[in-house]
């Protein structure tokens, strides 16, 4: 059976995985299905969510003991990917919830957030995150909008400069500072459960790709229990668990585009090669050499995974500078080798790869896989590592 890009719905080799085989079912059957649909109106992916939810995909982080089925990063990596071969803003759905429940797994130490966890773990909560701010930029280091503390509750309003399918999600978690007196870098991160938010749109999202993550500026006004905020700092939430989850997670999304594209370009070749029994097409050559910067994309992810998962979460992490260094520079490998591989496929492609319409179209790949290198912009990464160089003693 084949999905309409031609793409085998029988899970590729590298998913390895139960929870990667589910989610590449998922993506073939109804993501892949809707995707072209969903790029072409903007809209939310959501047949891909409700698949999501039912198939157990957006509780599976979550400890067993919650309900869940205590997925690690390497099989929460090989689901994101997966769904990315089929449909990148599907994929970004599921990326960006993971790591908002990754939050709440490792710093979520009230009644009132495992109670969540709990509720995650069932599919019912799709979390959505409001870090970027008007007026911020990507300097996700501080913040202007701060918590007002009443009688055991706190009042939230900021003007969120891209929240993703916030129109859609169940809880929406936001950092800002501690109170309205605080210091812009003296943040803490607010979990918003279900009813407790509401979300007005300021903008429109009408991008180049990515298109059905509708993540639009919002304006988000709050009302919250206290017992909602994480008791650790937004730094340490980020130190100790951002960086690690935002770098499995978002880069396994980049990685599936060009898995995708890598599959369409190969397909295309092997049409070309049955067209001329006996002969190699030219275009093959091309391919060999796609799927040498594929490889290297491959490895540097499961690499980066490998040594996440050997430190752990908590202070081990924080601490570890090189790593630190390594996960940031997965970003800029992966947004930059994956962005490589999809344009090699458009030049295996040829015109069917720039058409539109043709079978072998790459394009939607072409325009979403572009959006790895803003979310967030990777001039911020290289600085960041530029000054961490100045202190670490080895890497
Ligand atoms: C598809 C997509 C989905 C998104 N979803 C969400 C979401 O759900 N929630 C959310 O909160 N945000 C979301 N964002 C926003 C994202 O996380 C970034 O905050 C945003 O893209 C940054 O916008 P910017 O590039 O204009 O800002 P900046 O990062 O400020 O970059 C603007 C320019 O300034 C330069 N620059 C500024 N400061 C520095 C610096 N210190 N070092 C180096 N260069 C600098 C950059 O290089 C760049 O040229 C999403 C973005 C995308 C593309």
């Amino acid at each position: 059976m084949a999905t309409s890009n031609g793409t085998m719905v029988d899970a590729p080799r590298w998913c390895k995985t139960d929870l990667g085989k589910r989610a590449w079912q998922v993506g073939a059957t109804v993501a892949g299905a809707h995707a072209g649909e969903v790029d072409r109106e903007g809209r939310f992916p959501a047949e891909a969510t409700e698949a999501m939810r039912t198939s157990g995909l957006l509780g599976s982080m979550v400890p067993v003991a919650l309900g869940g089925e205590g997925a690690g990063l390497a099989a929460i990596s090989e689901s994101i990917r997966a769904m990315a071969s089929h449909c990148a803003s599907s994929a970004l759905v599921l990326a960006m919830h993971q790591i908002e429940v990754a939050y709440l797994i490792h710093h979520g130490e009230t009644d009132a957030l495992q109670d969540l966890l709990g509720r995650v773990a069932t599919g019912s909560v799709l979390m959505a995150n409001a870090n970027s701010e008007v007026g911020l930029g990507g300097d996700v280091g501080r913040s202007l909008c701060g918590l007002e503390h009443r009688d055991g509750m706190v009042h939230l309003e900021k003007d969120v400069l891209a929240l993703s399918y916030a129109a859609y999600a169940d809880a929406i978690t936001v950092n800002c500072r501690r109170d309205v007196e605080a210091a812009e870098t003296d943040q803490v991160m607010l979990i918003c459960g279900p009813g407790s938010f509401s979300v007005e749109p300021t903008g429109v999202w009408d991008t180049m790709g990515l298109r059905g993550t509708c993540s639009s500026g919002y304006r988000l006004v709050v009302d919250e229990r206290e017992d909602m905020v994480l008791t650790d700092t937004w730094s340490t939430v980020v130190n100790r668990t951002g960086l690690a989850a935002t770098a499995a997670t978002l880069n396994s999304v980049w990685l599936g585009i060009a898995e995708a594209a890598a599959a369409t370009a190969h397909a295309s070749v092997r049409a070309e090669a049955r067209r001329s029994i006996g002969t190699t097409p030219p275009s093959a050559l091309r391919l060999a050499e796609m799927l040498v910067v594929l490889g290297q994309a491959r490895a540097v992810l499961a690499d980066t995974i490998a040594h996440i998962e050997a430190v752990g979460t908590g202070a081990a992490m924080e601490d570890d500078l090189s790593l630190v260094l390594e996960m940031r520079d997965l970003k800029l490998s992966m947004t930059t080798l994956s962005a490589d591989v999809v344009l090699r496929a458009l030049t295996v492609c040829g015109l069917s790869g720039y058409k539109r319409d043709s079978k072998f179209s790459v394009e939607r790949n072409v325009r979403d896989v572009l959006g790895g290198q803003l979310m967030a912009n990777n001039n911020r990464f290289y600085v960041d590592n530029a000054q961490l160089l100045t202190m670490v003693k080895r890497f």
